[in-house]
C-alpha cells in the first residue's frame, strides 16, 4: 500500500476526517438517499438552491438541471469513495487516450447505473412533472464523429462496470460534431452549441491546470554536473484546464473519471500590450489560445493535415501526461514506476505524439537516460489501429512539426535513427525495407508517419476485428509485423449492453430478464440461455410484440420529424452510419431504385413491403458523401409520392444521426445493412448493436460481420458480395465497371434513371459526378456486387414472410451475439495488453442496492429520452 500525500494530509486532520464521516451519515437521507421521498426533496432543494427558481418561474430546462444535480449528488458520493480507494491503494490505472468520446446523454444512463430509474420516474411524476420531457431536454455531448468515439465511450462504461481503475483523457470541444440539417435534400451544417445552457455532469478542476508549450526553438546547455541537456524555448504557452465527468459502473460503487481539457490563455491579458493602449492586441492571445479546444474536426476515416488539428492532439496529450505525473508523484511513486502505475492506450494515432512527449518529459525535464526513458515509454503504450484506408493514415509535414514542435522533431529523428539501426541488424542490406519502415516518409513532401511512431513506441499493436488484424499483418503494417510479430494482437470491438439494450430497449430487456434473470446485463454470454426458447410459440409472440412496439415508437418519431407516415408492419430496413463511399450507401439506393423499377414495370408484382431508413452525417468537405445524401432524398421524394408504390416502399432519411437518435433506431430494425466493400471496414460496432436488438444482418464478409456470422450461424445471416481476396484480385487484373453496366439490364436502368434526371426534376447534371464515378472508376466495386446484393435481398423478402422462421433467427442472433459486449473486449485488453486487475470500491455504509426501497433489478429500466 502506498501512502500518498493526500492521504497523509487528511490523516493529519483527524478532526475534519471524523466530521466528514459523521456528516456523510447524517446527510445520507437528505442528499444521497434513494427513496422516492428523498429524491423528491432533493429535487425541490436543487430547483430552489441551484437553479434559484420557484415552481411558477421554472422552465423545462430548470427541471432538467435540478434533476441532473439530484442524480449527480448520488454519483459524487461514489466518485469520492472511488478516488479515495484508488489513492490509498495506489491502484494500477488505465489511461485511455482518445481525441473523441461520443458519450451520448448521461441522465438516463446514470439513473440505470445507480439503480434508481423507477424511483426517480415515480418521484418526478408525483410532483406533477413529465419525466420523458425532462430526459429529452439533455443536449448530447457530441464529442466524436462516429464509431471510434463511440467505442471509447463503451469502453469507459465497461471499465467502470468491471471495476478497473481508469481515466479517459481527451478534449472538451466547445463545439462538438455539427448538427445536420437538410435543405432541399442537401446536408447543411450548423454549429453544435452543446454547452450553451450548461453541462451539469462536469466539474471544473482549475487547481489542476497545466501549461503546454508551442513553437519557438531549442537550445543546448551543460548543467552544474557537467551533463549535456536540451532546453525548449517556446514562443507560445497555453493553459490546459481539466473538466471531470464521473463514469459510474453498472450498479457498482466504482465511479471512474473522464477528464477533458479546455485550452485557455495563461494570462487573461497581455499587460504589456494593455498598458501600451493596445487593448485588442492584448486579448488576441487569449482568443488564439482558446481556439485550440474550440471545435471537433468533423472528418471520419480521413486526415486533413491541418496545423490546428496537430495542435489539438499535442495539447491534450501534453496536458494528460503532466496530469499523470502529478498523480504518480503525488501518490509517492518514483518516476521510474510510470509504466507500473499506468497503462496508456492510444485510440488510433490521434494521440500518438504522446510517445515523443513522454520521452521529452523523461529526458529533458526529469533527466533520465535515453535507454531507461525509452524502456519505460515502450512499456507504457498500447496502440489500437482503426483503419485500412490509406487516406485515414495520419502524416504530418516535417516542416509543420519543426514550426510547432521543434523539440519533438529532434526526438523523432533520434527515435528513428535507433529504430533504423535495429531494422538493419534484423534485415541486413535491405535498403528498401528501411525506406518503407522509416518514421519519415521521404517521397514528395517529407512527413512524419504517425502509425509508424505508434508501432515503434508501443509494446502492443492491435486491430479491432479478426479480419482487420489479419489485413494489418499482411498488408497495411506488414513490415512492422515482420519486425515485431510478438507485438500484434486482435481485440474485436464490442458495445455496452447497458446503453444499447437496457437503456434503449427496456421492453426487450424485461422480456429477456423474465426468462433468464438479469445477470446477462453484466455477463452478456448468458444470452445463450435464450436458445432453448427459440421455438416456443408464446415466447416468439412476446418477442414479436416487443419488436413491433419499438417500430411503432419509431414510426411516431419519423412522422414527427419528417411528416412521413410509415407502416410498422412493413420490414424496417435500416442503414445508419457515417456517409462514406466505402460504406456504400449508394448501393442501397441502387437496390431501392431497382425495386421501384420492378413495380413500375409490373404494378402487380408481389414485393415484401419495406421501409428504408437512412441516417448519418457526411464530412462537410466530402462532396461525394453529401451528394449521396441528396440522392437518397431525391429518390425518397419520387418513391414516397408515387401511387403505384403505395403501401410497398417508403424511403426515410432521419437527419442528425447521433447517439440519442441511435437509441431509437437500433431497437426498431428488422434488417441491419452492413454492406461495405470487403476489406475496407475495420470492424463496425453498429452491426453488433443491431444484432443484439434482434435485427438480422445483410452484409459482406467485412470487419466484424465475419465474426457475427460465425457466431449466429451462416443460416441466420444474409451474406453477399465479393471477398477481400476477390476484390484484391479483381483490382490487380484491372476492374472495368462497364462490363457489369452493359450486361445487367436492371443495373443499367437504375443508373440511367439517375443520370436521366428522373429523380431530379429533369436535371441531368446534379448526380453526374456520382454516376460517372460509378461507371468509369467504381473504386468500391458497387457494380461488381450489385447482382449478388439483389439476389440476397430476394432471400430476405422471402424469409421475412415466414414469420416464425424470422423470429427464430432473430432470437438466435441475440442469443449468440453476447460475445460482442464491450465487457468481453475490455476483459481481453486487461488480461492481454494492460495486465490490470479490478480494485473493489466499497461505500462506507450502504444506501445503494441493498437498501430496503431500492429496486431489485431490471424493473427499474425505462425508455431513453425522446428526440427533439
Ligand atoms: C455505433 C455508432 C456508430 C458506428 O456505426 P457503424 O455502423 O459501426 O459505422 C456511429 N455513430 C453512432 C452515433 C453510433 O451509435
Amino acid at each position: 500500500m502506498i501512502h500518498s500525500a493526500s492521504v497523509k494530509s487528511s490523516q493529519d486532520n483527524q478532526q475534519l476526517n471524523d466530521s466528514l464521516v459523521e456528516h456523510e451519515i447524517l446527510r445520507t437521507n437528505h442528499r444521497t438517499g434513494m427513496s422516492v421521498a428523498d429524491l423528491k426533496q432533493a429535487f425541490l432543494d436543487n430547483l430552489f438552491y441551484d437553479q434559484g427558481k420557484f415552481p411558477a418561474l421554472a422552465t423545462q430546462r430548470d427541471y432538467y438541471m435540478a434533476l441532473a444535480y439530484t442524480v449527480r449528488d448520488r454519483l459524487l458520493q461514489r466518485w469520492n469513495h472511488t478516488a479515495a480507494t484508488y489513492t490509498e491503494q495506489g491502484s494500477r490505472t488505465v489511461a485511455y487516450f482518445s481525441a473523441e468520446f461520443l458519450m451520448g446523454p448521461q441522465l438516463g444512463k446514470n439513473l440505470n447505473s445507480l439503480g434508481i430509474y423507477n424511483q426517480v420516474q415515480t418521484a418526478i411524476t408525483e410532483l406533477g412533472l413529465d419525466f420523458e420531457v425532462m430526459l429529452a431536454e439533455e443536449a448530447e455531448p457530441g464529442l466524436g464523429n462516429g464509431g471510434l468515439g463511440r467505442l471509447a465511450a463503451c469502453y469507459l462504461d465497461s471499465l467502470a462496470t468491471l471495476e478497473i481503475p481508469s481515466l479517459g483523457y481527451g478534449i472538451r470541444y466547445e463545439f462538438g460534431i455539427f448538427q445536420q440539417d437538410l435543405q432541399d435534400g442537401w446536408q447543411v451544417e450548423k454549429t453544435d452549441k452543446w454547452l450553451r445552457l450548461g453541462n451539469p455532469w462536469e466539474l471544473k478542476r482549475p487547481e489542476w491546470e497545466v501549461e503546454v508549450k508551442f513553437g519557438g526553438h531549442t537550445d543546448t546547455y551543460i548543467d552544474d554536473k557537467g551533463c549535456y541537456g536540451v532546453r525548449w524555448i517556446p514562443d507560445q504557452v497555453v493553459s490546459g484546464i481539466p473538466y471531470d465527468t464521473p463514469i459510474l459502473g453498472y450498479q457498482t460503487a466504482t465511479a471512474n473519471t473522464l477528464r477533458l481539457w479546455t485550452a485557455e490563455a495563461p494570462e487573461s491579458f497581455n499587460f504589456e500590450s494593455f498598458n501600451s493602449g493596445d487593448y485588442l492586441g492584448a486579448v488576441y492571445e487569449k482568443v488564439i489560445s482558446e481556439n485550440i479546444s474550440k471545435v471537433l474536426y468533423p472528418n471520419d476515416d480521413s486526415s486533413q493535415g491541418k496545423q490546428l488539428r496537430l495542435t489539438q492532439q499535442y495539447f491534450f496529450v501534453a496536458c494528460s501526461l503532466q496530469d499523470m505525473l502529478r498523480i504518480l508523484l503525488g501518490q509517492g511513486f518514483p518516476l521510474e514506476k510510470f509504466a507500473d502505475k499506468f497503462a496508456v492506450q492510444l485510440n488510433d494515432t490521434h494521440p500518438a505524439i504522446a510517445v515523443v512527449e513522454l520521452m521529452r518529459l523523461f529526458v529533458d525535464e526529469h533527466h533520465l537516460g535515453w535507454e531507461q526513458a525509452w524502456s519505460i515509454t515502450q512499456r507504457t503504450f498500447g496502440y489500437t489501429n482503426h483503419t485500412l484506408l490509406p487516406e485515414a493514415l495520419e502524416r504530418w509535414p516535417v516542416e509543420l512539426f519543426e514550426h510547432l514542435l521543434p523539440r519533438h522533431l529532434q526526438l523523432i529523428y533520434e527515435i528513428n535513427h535507433r529504430f533504423i539501426d535495429e531494422v538493419r541488424i534484423k534485415f541486413p542490406g535491405d535498403e528498401a525495407r528501411l525506406t518503407r519502415l522509416s518514421l519519415i516518409d521521404e517521397t514528395g513532401e517529407r512527413s512524419i508517419r504517425m502509425a509508424h511512431l505508434a508501432c515503434v513506441g508501443s509494446h502492443t499493436i492491435n486491430g479491432v476485428a479478426a479480419l482487420h488484424t489479419e489485413l494489418l499483418k499482411q498488408d497495411v503494417l506488414q513490415d512492422f509485423y515482420a519486425m515485431y510479430p510478438h507485438k500484434f494482437q486482435n481485440k474485436t470491438n464490442g458495445v455496452t449492453p447497458r446503453r444499447f439494450m437496457v437503456l434503449s430497449n427496456p421492453k426487450l430487456t424485461d422480456l429477456i430478464t423474465t426468462k433468464i434473470g438479469d445477470q446477462w446485463i453484466r455477463s452478456l454470454e448468458q444470452l445463450q440461455q435464450l436458445e432453448v426458447f427459440t421455438d416456443d410459440p408464446p415466447f416468439q409472440d412476446s418477442w414479436r410484440e416487443v419488436k413491433l412496439n419499438c417500430k411503432r415508437e419509431l414510426a411516431v418519431l419519423i412522422q414527427q420529424q419528417t411528416g412521413i407516415i410509415v407502416d410498422p408492419n412493413s420490414m424496417f430496413d435500416i442503414l445508419i452510419k457515417r456517409f462514406h463511399e466505402y460504406k456504400r450507401q449508394h448501393l442501397k439506393v441502387l437496390h431501392i431504385i431497382a425495386l421501384y423499377n420492378r413495380i413500375k414495370a409490373n404494378p402487380d408484382i408481389d414485393i415484401t413491403p419495406r421501409t428504408f431508413i437512412f441516417g448519418g452525417k457526411a464530412a462537410p468537405g466530402y462532396w461525394m458523401a453529401k451528394l449521396i445524401i441528396k440522392l437518397i432524398n431525391s429518390v425518397a421524394d419520387v418513391v414516397n409520392r408515387d401511387p403505384d408504390v403505395r403501401g410497398r416502399l417508403k424511403v426515410v432519411f432521419m437527419k442528425n444521426f447521433s447517439v440519442k437518435l441511435a437509441q431509437h433506431l437500433y431497437p426498431a430494425a428488422d434488417l441491419s445493412e452492413q454492406i461495405s466493400t470487403a476489406g475496407k471496414e475495420a470492424s463496425g460496432t453498429g452491426n453488433m448493436k443491431f444484432a443484439l436488438n434482434g435485427a438480422l444482418t445483410v452484409g459482406t464478409l467485412d470487419g466484424a460481420n465475419v465474426e457475427i456470422r460465425e457466431q449466429v450461424g451462416a443460416e441466420n445471416f444474409f451474406l453477399f458480395g465479393l471477398t477481400t481476396e476477390q476484390i484484391y484480385e479483381m483490382r490487380s487484373k484491372g476492374y472495368d465497371p462497364q462490363t457489369y453496366y452493359q450486361s445487367n439490364p436492371e443495373l443499367k436502368l437504375a443508373i440511367d434513371r439517375i443520370s436521366s434526371g428522373f429523380f431530379s426534376s429533369g436535371d441531368t447534371e446534379v448526380f453526374k459526378s456520382l454516376t460517372d464515378s460509378l461507371l468509369y472508376h467504381d473504386p468500391y466495386f458497387l457494380l461488381a456486387d450489385f447482382q449478388s446484393y439483389l439476389n440476397i435481398q430476394e432471400q430476405v423478402d422471402l424469409a421475412f414472410r415466414d414469420t416464425a422462421r424470422w423470429t427464430q433467427m432473430s432470437v438466435l442472433n441475440v442469443a449468440r451475439a453476447g460475445i460482442f459486449s464491450s465487457d468481453r473486449a475490455i476483459q481481453e485488453y486487461c488480461d492481454q495488453i494492460w495486465n490490470i486487475k479490478p480494485t473493489k470500491v466499497k461505500l462506507p455504509f450502504s444506501n445503494s442496492q441493498e437498501s430496503p426501497d431500492a429496486p431489485t433489478n431490471s424493473k427499474q429500466i425505462s425508455t431513453a429520452g425522446k428526440i427533439n
